[in-house]
């Protein structure tokens, strides 16, 4: 028996066989980070691929007694999900991965447009913890949804196509830095700053105040019938144009934006579409606004969730509060979400005995939370102990991981809000570089262990 702890790499443990499916499953990976770039358009992804994989909404599903191998979701405001296969009885508790679908970016404001120096711009305001100086003399893409006046419901995206126009955000030349240069990162581009280039030319448009701006409003009105007050009930968002990529000679690792908190989720989707007739119910939770605490009605502090399982236990003849109360105590949760893998080029910030290793598997965090574990769920270790049998049963490559040297700061996840009702809740995701850069960066080998934890534990 070897007494001491081995840390492994992945690539060192797996076959020739499993080596090839962590491939595979980069392809398949890479394709959703493509497809869906902001939360809506993961929504629209996973509801997408469960009806295609035989699952019914839950309006549907209500209308007869719920029974185990039933498979059912729900589309929450086009913006949070929740995937459910019964089990034999749901109040003895589910198995739930909780993951999350809204990635930081910039948001277009509520009036954005406006000419400036002969060029028409967007002003944005920033969505979860960016770091401002990254997004300036980048590709960007314009992915929105607008109510249009006439009540058309459109979904924009422009700058992904490669045969479309990019947008931008201009930055400073090094030769007129100089006082910029003295700003800490944090203060050197300003989130006021970040107005996003939409247009230049005036061509064709006579007599006017703001020609370019009336030329982009004329452009908007002829694409989508839209006037500038539609821009008031508009939910826009930029993003880096650019697609998922592999990083480095042999392909292992991907750049792309929104791993997190995507790679966990793509995981989920892929873990519970794999799924069939689980003992105990399965359930995959994609939910919004985790970036910003998650607040909102789309995000896991909302009770949509919640009031999907009394939907489901209503379906019995004798339902009462207590089963449902039940069936939330007993459940059991990975909450799935990334952490921070030492960074080779800034391993100050990381305690090299605690701190993730790229490529060492999916990452438990017993806690995360800041100073002295402050708004961390901290774990239990019964339930930390089972995962450690299930993963070995599994041949799952794990590791533990922190947010980082304890006084550096840290961070939190939705784990602290399922454990409210008692539930057993632990963090488990990917370890990554680069977190909320505008392209951040995985190893396939973690982001494959990911979906092979979550589909040991859903069933
Ligand atoms: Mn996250
Ligand atoms: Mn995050």
């Amino acid at each position: 028996m070897k007494l001491e702890l081995e840390r492994k790499s992945v690539w060192q443990i797996v076959d020739k066989k499993e080596n090839d499916e962590i491939f595979a499953y980069g392809e398949r990976y890479k394709n959703f980070l493509d497809s869906a770039k902001t939360e809506r358009e993961s929504c629209d992804f996973i509801i997408k691929k469960a009806i295609e994989n035989g699952f019914i909404s839950l309006e549907e599903a209500i209308k007869s007694e719920i029974k185990a191998g039933d498979k059912i979701y729900l589309n929450n405001k086009n913006k949070s999900a929740v995937l459910m296969i019964v089990g034999k009885d749901i109040t003895e508790g589910m198995h739930i991965v909780g993951s999350h679908i809204d990635c930081p970016r910039l948001d277009l404001k509520q009036n954005p447009l406006y000419e400036d120096s002969e060029m028409a711009m967007f002003k944005t305001h920033y969505y979860g913890g960016i770091r401002k100086y990254q997004w300036p003399t980048i590709q960007l893409a314009l992915h929105g949804f607008v109510v249009n006046s006439k009540g058309e419901k459109l979904n924009i995206i422009i700058g992904e196509d490669e045969n479309d126009p990019i947008f931008y955000i201009n930055d400073l030349l090094p030769h007129l830095g100089a006082d910029q240069n003295k700003k800490t990162l944090a203060e050197g581009v300003t989130g006021e700053s970040l107005n996003v280039i939409v247009g230049h030319s005036s061509f064709g448009i006579e007599d006017e105040k703001n020609p370019i701006k009336m030329s982009v409003l004329k452009y908007l009105n002829e694409k989508f019938g839209m006037i500038e007050s539609d821009f008031q009930v508009a939910e826009f968002e930029i993003v880096p144009a650019a697609k998922a990529r592999d990083v480095g000679f042999d392909r292992a690792m991907i750049a792309g934006h929104g791993h997190d908190d995507r790679i966990c989720s793509y995981a989920n989707l892929e873990a519970i579409l794999e799924i069939k007739n689980p003992e105990i119910t399965a359930v995959g939770l994609f939910v919004d606004k985790e970036e910003i605490g998650s607040v909102g009605n789309a995000s896991m502090s909302a009770k949509f969730f919640e009031n999907f399982v009394a939907e489901v236990l209503a379906t019995r003849k004798n339902y009462s509060d207590i089963l449902l109360r039940r069936a939330m105590a007993k459940s059991k949760v990975l909450s799935a979400d990334v952490t921070a893998a030492i960074d080779p080029n800034h391993k100050e910030v990381m305690d090299d005995k605690n701190g993730a290793m790229s490529g060492f598997g999916v990452t438990m965090s017993k806690y995360t939370g800041a100073r002295g574990k402050s708004g961390s769920n901290d774990a239990n270790a019964e339930f930390i102990a089972e995962l450690r049998d299930l993963f070995k049963e599994n041949n799952v490559v794990w590791q533990t991981g922190e947010l980082g040297k304890v006084d550096q700061g840290g961070g939190g996840t939705i784990a602290y809000i399922l454990a409210e009702y008692g539930m057993e809740v632990v963090d488990m995701g990917t370890p990554m570089l680069s977190m909320h850069a505008p392209v951040e960066l995985a190893s396939k080998a973690d982001a494959y262990m990911t979906k092979k934890a979550y589909k040991a534990f859903l069933g």
